[in-house]
C-alpha cells in the first residue's frame, strides 16, 4: 500500500460556497486523512492516503465542485507523510487581503425544493427555505467577510434546530449563512396598501387575487414583481397602463419548461439556460399557435421566459398558475423597488396589493436577460445569478481602478489584483432614482470587495452623469472613448490582447471629434486605437428627440442621399405632413439643433420608419426590433459584394438602393432583409481592407446594434467565412452594460505606460 500527503492550493470562487465541508465529505467518503482550511489565497488542503484514492479525490473534486464554486486554479504539491488519523475543518487562518469571492443568488436547489414540497418535513411550505448550494447571496450581504452578521439574516437568531445543523460539517446547511425556518426565519405578510391584513396564508390569499385579476407587487430576492396572470388580458392591460409601459414586453415565470415549450420553441441550450442555477429570463422565439395574450409583448416574436427561482415562487405557481406575468415593480424606467414601505409608497398606483417578508434586500438586483445567438449565450441584462462573479484577466492589472460605465444600461466595474468585478444593471442615469442607485452601488460594491481604487476610468461624452460624477472626485481620472471601451471590452472579456480589428456599432458614443459615433471600425489596442472608417454621418435633426422619432432620423438621411429632392412618390413621405418635413429639413440645413453622427443603431432606426414600421419608438430600440421581426419574415434577399469602402461608408448609396425598391414595390420584408445583410457587407468590405493594411486577422464584435440577431448572425458568418479570428461578448452585454470593463482595461494600460514613460 502506497501511502502519500499532497498539499493542495485551490484559487477561484471558493469560499462561502460550502467548499470545506465538501471536501470534508469527500475525503472521508475516501478514506483520507489531514486538514483543509481557508487562507487568503483561497482554500488549502493536507491530504493523505492511498494513491488511487488521492487520485479520485482530485478528479472528484474538480469535475464535481460543489455547485456555487468556481476553480480557477489547483495545483498539488507532494510533502511529507504525518500519519493522520483522521480529517478535519480547520478554522479559517488569519485573512490578511481581500480575497473574498461573494456568490451570486442562487435558484431553490433540488434538495431544498424536495422538502419545501414534503409534508414531514420541518419546513414544509416554507417560503424561505435555503442551504449552502441555493438561496440569496449578494442582494443580503451588508459587509465582509460573509458572516451571518453582516447579512440581513443578522437579526433572526438561529433556532436550536437551525443552529444543530449550522454547526454540523456533514449538513448541507453547515455554515449556511441564510439559514432559517418558519420557527426563527423570515416569515410574510399580506399588505393592502393601506394597512397590513390579517390572514394565515398570505400565499393562498394572493393566489386567489390574481385568479381575480389583481395586480399584486410581491418581494422576491433583489426587488419586488408586479404580477398579473397571463391569461388575463384585461389585467395585463391594467398594468401597463398604471406602469406607464406601453409596448415594451412583460417577463414571466413558469413553473416548469413543459409548461414554456407550449409557448414557445426551446432548443437544448435554451432549456439549459432556464433551468440553470441563475434562472435568467430567457429571450425565446414564440410558437405561431401561441395561446398567450398578445398584450405580454405586442409585435415582437420572442417571450421572455423564466423558471421560479425562490421557494416563494413555487409556491405561488404550483398547481395554480402555470405561468404569471412577471415584470420589474417600478414606474416606466426607475430602478426596481426593494424595501417596504418604498414599494408601497412608490407602488400604491399600480399596485392593488403587496406581498411582503421582513428578510431586508440590501442590494437591488433586477432578473438578468439572456438569449441564444448562434450557439451561445447572449447576456442583455447582466444582474442577479450572474454578479458579483468576476471576470478572471490572464494578464496583471497593475492598478485598482474604479470604472463607472456610461449613461444608458450603466454598469460600474471595480479591479481587484487580476479579477474585473462588474455590478449588476444599474439604468439610465438621467432617472435620478437610477443616478442614486449608480452612487450606492459604488460605495456598496467598493465596500463589499474591500476595493480601494487608485483611479477613475469615465467616458469621455461630457454631458453623462457618471462622467460628471466622476470629475468631482479627488482620485485621478482618465477619459476613456466610448467605442474604444466597448472593443476592449469584448477583448478582454475573451482574454485577448494584440492589435486587433473592432466593428463597434452602436446608438450613441462621444467621439474624439466632438461629434456622435456608433459605426465605427476601429484598429489598435487598449493603449492606442486608431479611427479606420466610419459610417458617413447624418444630422439628427432635433438632437436626442431624434432617437425617440425614428422618422426624422429617415428624414435626415433621405435628406442626406438626395438632398432638397427627395421623392415624394414614396409611402413615407406621404404618411408625413409636409409642414414636419419641410420644418425638419430646414433644421438640417441650416445645422439648427442638428448634431452629426454616424450611428449605426439611427440607420436602424431611419430604415424601420423609411419602410413605415415605425415611426416613433416607446421604448429603447423599438423601431429596430420591429424592422428585423419583419425582416425574420422572408428569406429572399439579393445582396451586392462592396468593394474599396475606403474611410467611409457611403450610407446615401444604400438609402437610394431602400427607396428604389420601395418604388418598384418589393415586399417590406424582403427590403428589410436585404439592408440588415447589405450593410453588413459594407463592414465586412471595410474590414478586409483593414486586413490588407495592417495584417490583423482578428475582429471584435461589440455594441448594441449586435443585440440584433438576424444582422450578428450573419456579419459573423461572413467573417468566419472571410477566416477571421472573431472576438464576440458571452459573459457580458454587447451593449453599453458590457463598457466598464473596457474603461478598466484601457485606463490600467494608460497607467502602465505612464509609469514607464512611454
Ligand atoms: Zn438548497
Ligand atoms: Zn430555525
Ligand atoms: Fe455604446
Amino acid at each position: 500500500m502506497c501511502m502519500k500527503r499532497e498539499k493542495i492550493r485551490i484559487n477561484g470562487i471558493v469560499q462561502g460556497v460550502g467548499f470545506r465541508p465538501h471536501v470534508y465529505r469527500l475525503a472521508k467518503e475516501l478514506t483520507l486523512c489531514g486538514y483543509v482550511s481557508n487562507n487568503s489565497e483561497g482554500v488549502v488542503i493536507e491530504i493523505e492516503g492511498e494513491k488511487n484514492n488521492l487520485e479520485s479525490f482530485h478528479s472528484q473534486l474538480k469535475t464535481a465542485p460543489p455547485p456555487l464554486a468556481q476553480i480557477t486554479d489547483y495545483r498539488i504539491d507532494d510533502i511529507l507523510v504525518c500519519h493522520d488519523v483522521d480529517f478535519k475543518i480547520q478554522k479559517s487562518s488569519h485573512i490578511t487581503k481581500p480575497t473574498t469571492f461573494i456568490s451570486p443568488d442562487i435558484a431553490t436547489c433540488d434538495d431544498c425544493l424536495e422538502e419545501l414540497f414534503d409534508a414531514n418535513d420541518r419546513r414544509y411550505k416554507y417560503p424561505f427555505i435555503n442551504c449552502t448550494n441555493c438561496g440569496p447571496r449578494y442582494t443580503i450581504i451588508k459587509g465582509t467577510p460573509y458572516d451571518r452578521t453582516l447579512t440581513s439574516m443578522s437579526e433572526f437568531p438561529l433556532c436550536s434546530n437551525c443552529q444543530t445543523e449550522y454547526d454540523d460539517p456533514s449538513n448541507r446547511r453547515f455554515h449556511a449563512q441564510p439559514n432559517a425556518c418558519s420557527v426563527c426565519g423570515p416569515q410574510l405578510s399580506l399588505h393592502d396598501g393601506t394597512s397590513e391584513m390579517s390572514t394565515e396564508s398570505p400565499i393562498e390569499d394572493v393566489i386567489s387575487l390574481l385568479q381575480d385579476g389583481k395586480i399584486i407587487a410581491i418581494k422576491g430576492i433583489g426587488g419586488f414583481h408586479l404580477a398579473v396572470d397571463s391569461n388575463n388580458s384585461k389585467a395585463i392591460e391594467k398594468l401597463r397602463d398604471r406602469k406607464g409601459r406601453a409596448e415594451k414586453p412583460f417577463a414571466m415565470m413558469s413553473r416548469d419548461i413543459q409548461t414554456i415549450q407550449k409557448y414557445c420553441y426551446v432548443s437544448k441550450q435554451e432549456s439549459e439556460l432556464l433551468i440553470s442555477n441563475k434562472r435568467p429570463i430567457v429571450l425565446m422565439e414564440k410558437k405561431g399557435n401561441c395561446t398567450l395574450q398578445v398584450n405580454i409583448a405586442p409585435k415582437n416574436k420572442m417571450l421572455g421566459f423564466m423558471l421560479a427561482y425562490s421557494p416563494l415562487h413555487h409556491l405561488l405557481l404550483q398547481n395554480n398558475f402555470d405561468t404569471l406575468v412577471m415584470t420589474s415593480a417600478n414606474l416606466s424606467e426607475e430602478p426596481i423597488a426593494i424595501d417596504n414601505h418604498e414599494a408601497i409608497e412608490r407602488l400604491s398606483s399600480v399596485a392593488d396589493y403587496f406581498l411582503l417578508h421582513n428578510r431586508n434586500i440590501l442590494q437591488r438586483c433586477d432578473d438578468s436577460i439572456v438569449r441564444v445567438v448562434s450557439d451561445y449565450t447572449q447576456i442583455i441584462r447582466r444582474s442577479r445569478g450572474f454578479v458579483p462573479s468576476p471576470h478572471f484577466i490572464n494578464k496583471n492589472i497593475r492598478h485598482c481602478v474604479l470604472a463607472v460605465g456610461g449613461e444608458l444600461k450603466n454598469s460600474i466595474a471595480f479591479s481587484r489584483e487580476n479579477n474585473v468585478f462588474m455590478s449588476q444593471y444599474i439604468g439610465d442615469l438621467d432617472n435620478p432614482k437610477a443616478y442614486n442607485f449608480f452612487e450606492d452601488s459604488i460605495s456598496h460594491f467598493s465596500k463589499i470587495l474591500e476595493a480601494k481604487p487608485t483611479a477613475i476610468a469615465y467616458d469621455l461624452h461630457p454631458e453623462y452623469l457618471s462622467t460628471k460624477w466622476a470629475k468631482k472626485q479627488t482620485l485621478p481620472t482618465i477619459a476613456i472613448q466610448h467605442h474604444h471601451a466597448h472593443m476592449v471590452s469584448v477583448m478582454a472579456e475573451n482574454n485577448y490582447y494584440d492589435k486587433t480589428i473592432g466593428i463597434i456599432l452602436d446608438g450613441t458614443g462621444f467621439g474624439t471629434d466632438g461629434t456622435i459615433w456608433g459605426g465605427e471600425i476601429l484598429v489598435g489596442d487598449a493603449l492606442n486605437v486608431e479611427r479606420f472608417c466610419s459610417l458617413k454621418q447624418v444630422a439628427l435633426p432635433g438632437g436626442t428627440v431624434a432617437i425617440k422619432e425614428p422618422w426624422r432620423m429617415a428624414l435626415s438621411c433621405l435628406y442626406s442621399a438626395y438632398g432638397n429632392k427627395i421623392p415624394e412618390n414614396i409611402p413615407f413621405m406621404r404618411s408625413i405632413s409636409k409642414e414636419k418635413t419641410d420644418l425638419v429639413c430646414q433644421m438640417i440645413e441650416k445645422k439648427i439643433n442638428s448634431p452629426l453622427t454616424s450611428s449605426c443603431g439611427r440607420l436602424f432606426d431611419a430604415v424601420s420608419a423609411l419602410l413605415n414600421i415605425k415611426h416613433a419608438i416607446t421604448y429603447d430600440a423599438q423601431a429596430a426590433i420591429e424592422l428585423e421581426n419583419i425582416a425574420n419574415s422572408t428569406t429572399r434577399f439579393d445582396v451586392q459584394p462592396i468593394k474599396n469602402v475606403g474611410s467611409v461608408i457611403d450610407t446615401d448609396k444604400l438609402i437610394r438602393k431602400i427607396v428604389e425598391m420601395i418604388q418598384e414595390n418589393k415586399p417590406t420584408a424582403q427590403i428589410a432583409l436585404y439592408f440588415h445583410y447589405q450593410l453588413a457587407e459594407y463592414f465586412v468590405a471595410a474590414v478586409l481592407s483593414a486586413r490588407e493594411k495592417f495584417a490583423i486577422d482578428t475582429v471584435a464584435l461589440s455594441g448594441g446594434v449586435y443585440q440584433n440577431k438576424l444582422f450578428f448572425e450573419y456579419i459573423s458568418l461572413r467573417l468566419q467565412n472571410e477566416k477571421f479570428n472573431l472576438l464576440t461578448h458571452k459573459e457580458l452585454p454587447t451593449n453599453d452594460g458590457g463598457l466598464a470593463l473596457g474603461q478598466i482595461m484601457i485606463a490600467d494600460a494608460q497607467l502602465s505606460a505612464q509609469k514607464k514613460g512611454v
